[in-house]
């Protein structure tokens, strides 16, 4: 893993070791879980939806590796509050980011989420980074199967 020293920034890896919004929510209006077999990565995330749009919670269960899990934590927090489309535009302003679409991170849409833009670098962990935000579009759009990274 020491090939991988440079892409644990302190908050990736603070997040990593003490996931925010680490529970299950059973009265959760949008359910989605997610598997990443290069990996290992299982993860269950929970949203509630309001009636008018709005991300009310956001929370997420399982087990993965760092940056899985840091990647489910920032962004159960970043999508907090945010309406559903604005969730989904940050979906793909982030995948762009690590996938090298659009490498920018001087984007205040992004906020925190930018110190994920060294995970290019190291593209079997790209899908790691991915897992959580695949699972977020996948409960958004209310398809109930499990969602794989291959
Ligand atoms: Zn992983």
């Amino acid at each position: 893993m020491s090939d991988l020293r440079d892409l644990y920034q302190d908050l990736i890896l603070d997040h990593g070791k003490k996931p925010r919004n680490f529970r299950k929510d059973d009265a959760c209006t949008h359910h989605a879980e997610g598997f990443n077999p290069l990996c290992g990565d299982q993860i269950a995330l929970f949203l509630r939806v309001s009636q008018d749009g709005k991300v009310e919670d956001a929370c997420f269960q399982g087990k993965g590796c760092a940056i899985s899990t840091a990647s489910a934590s920032m962004m159960t927090a970043a999508v907090k509050g945010m309406t559903v489309e604005e969730a989904r535009r940050l979906f793909v302003r982030f995948r762009d980011l690590i996938t090298g679409v659009d490498p920018s991170t001087s984007d205040s849409e992004l906020g925190k989420l930018a110190v994920f833009d060294g995970i290019r670098e190291y593209p079997n962990r790209i899908k790691c980074a991915a897992l959580p935000w695949h699972a977020l579009t996948t409960a958004l759009d209310g398809n109930a199967d499990p969602v794989s990274t291959e």
